[in-house]
């Protein structure tokens, strides 16, 4: 059975801060032609897991002022079976350009991504009244389309994933999800390059953002990050005197507890080394492996430089819709279990607690703040959330040069574009570059932050959301 996810209102004026007078006045302007448009109707998202990833960080937030506008907006999450997931993952991967396991994509697994998106669309046949607008999201929900479409709502299909350069894998991804797409009036995607031949005619363009009030992005001074590094065990050495706290949603006081549970393999640095990090879904996408080796690499280049890596990624059970995870944390724990007692000890592999998301969202914020380098090291990336988020913290990054990372990091300007994602010679001197010329670090974060506040937070996300509602009226 499908299930809501209840999000409270955002008040819209929170983000009058962010903008100057005029935008501020535009993005009212938008929010009440929307709110007239959607009057009596209601404003679905549907999406396949509650955590982990970034659709699931980025609806609470839009939903949230959403609602503070006035807009019934809702998010419902699908729920399926293993057998389905498994077929979901494949599709992911398949529209990456990726064979993933290499498993099949034919009739017997279209007969069971179909049956598992009947169940569900059953369920929120009862709940969506023609008229409403239905979002759905990514390959997992596509195939609800149909069902959807023949009770009146209006349907729109966003896909947050997608290669430059389309391959057979991507066609084969395409051809599953066609029966399903054909019944989105329109199509959103990341990235103008993602749009398949058969959605050219109704597709849009809208790049994700990131909500700079989220506990996630909210101003961390460097003691709490600090702190709360260190009752995690991430740092080394006892917390300091400021209290390890951060302000949730609601606006109450939150607390990273010691006993926030941080699975962490390895003894823990042997000293206060500056951090190199990469927070991701344990996804052989983001090429944990890679960054594992690539850091090893340059540690054996330059045994004195000082610099310790995390790689961090979600508690494996915890991403409904990520079946592969616990494998792909298999993998990188054998790897790291295979190098040196020295590069054992520089690397730290860590899962974050999930049962509390804004507790996690803390410690997210902590390691991106108190990194010297953030890192997104991905053989494919649909945009690359992460990297916005360590931009927006003036972090100096280093980014694989796909996909979406491309349209954020400007190589040189606002951070380090890797050409080559295999490469991970070029990776390792991107990051000692930046290690040892911490001038230059700090003038690219700086450009880097400046770069999202413009591009990729929260008010240029609900202004295209407004001209989509008004398109689909059009
Ligand atoms: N994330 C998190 N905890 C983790 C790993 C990831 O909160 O342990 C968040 C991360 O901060 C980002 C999102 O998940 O907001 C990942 O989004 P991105 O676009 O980078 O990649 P996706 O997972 O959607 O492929």
């Amino acid at each position: 059975k499908p299930f809501e996810v209840h999000v409270q209102a955002e008040p819209l004026a929170r983000l009058e801060q962010e903008l100057d007078g005029a935008g501020w006045n535009a993005l009212r302007a938008h929010a009440q032609a929307t709110r007239a448009r959607m009057a009596g109707r209601t404003f679905w998202n549907i999406s396949s897991t509650a955590r982990g990833g970034g659709v699931a960080e980025m609806l609470p937030r839009l939903i949230g002022y959403a609602r503070g506008m006035g807009v019934d907006a809702r998010w419902l999450v699908l729920t399926g079976t293993p057998g389905f997931f498994h077929i979901t993952k494949r599709l992911h991967h398949a529209l990456h350009g990726s064979p993933g396991d290499g498993s099949a994509l034919g009739a017997a697994e279209h007969a069971c991504y179909d049956e598992v998106l009947r169940d569900n669309a059953e369920e929120l046949l009862v709940l969506v009244k023609p008229g409403d607008v239905v979002v759905l999201h990514d390959p997992q929900t596509a195939g609800l389309g149909p069902a959807l479409a023949s009770a009146g709502a209006r349907v729109v299909w966003r896909c947050h994933v997608g290669r430059d350069t389309p391959n057979a894998e991507v066609e084969r991804g395409w051809a599953f999800l066609a029966p399903g797409l054909a019944a989105a009036r329109l199509t959103v995607f990341s990235r103008a390059a993602y749009v398949p031949p058969q959605c050219a005619d109704r597709a849009l363009v809208i790049p994700p953002s990131i909500d700079i009030l989220a506990v996630k992005n909210q101003p961390m001074a460097p003691e709490v990050a600090r702190a709360i590094l260190a009752v995690t065990g991430l740092l080394h050495g006892p917390p300091d005197t400021a209290a390890p706290v951060f302000t949730r949603t609601d606006g109450v006081m939150g607390c990273v507890s010691r006993g926030a549970d941080v699975i962490r393999l390895g003894a823990g640095p042997a000293a206060d080394l500056p951090l190199v990090v990469q927070v991701s879904r344990w996804d052989p996408l983001k090429d944990p492996a890679g960054v594992l080796l690539g850091f090893a690499q340059l540690l054996r280049q330059s045994p004195q430089l000082r610099a310790q890596l995390v790689l961090a990624g979600p508690a494996v059970t915890s991403v409904a819709d990520d079946p592969d995870a616990a494998q792909t944390l298999q993998d990188v724990i054998a790897l790291w279990r295979q190098q040196s007692r020295f590069v054992r000890q520089r690397v730290q592999l860590v899962c974050l607690p999930m049962a509390d998301s804004e507790e996690n969202a803390a410690i997210v914020n902590a390691l991106q703040r108190h990194a010297a380098v953030v890192v997104q090291k991905s053989l494919q990336e649909g945009f690359g959330l992460t990297i916005t988020e360590a931009m927006w913290k003036a972090r100096p990054v280093v980014a694989s040069a796909v996909g979406g990372l491309q349209d954020q990091v400007i190589h040189g300007e606002n951070g380090l574009l890797v050409r080559d994602p295999g490469d991970r010679k070029e990776f390792a001197e991107a990051v000692r570059s930046l290690l040892e010329d911490p001038e230059r670090a700090v003038l690219l974060g700086r450009r880097a932050h400046d770069f999202v506040r413009t591009r990729y937070t929260a008010p240029r996300h609900l202004t295209d959301f407004a001209r989509l509602l008004e398109r689909l009226d059009a």
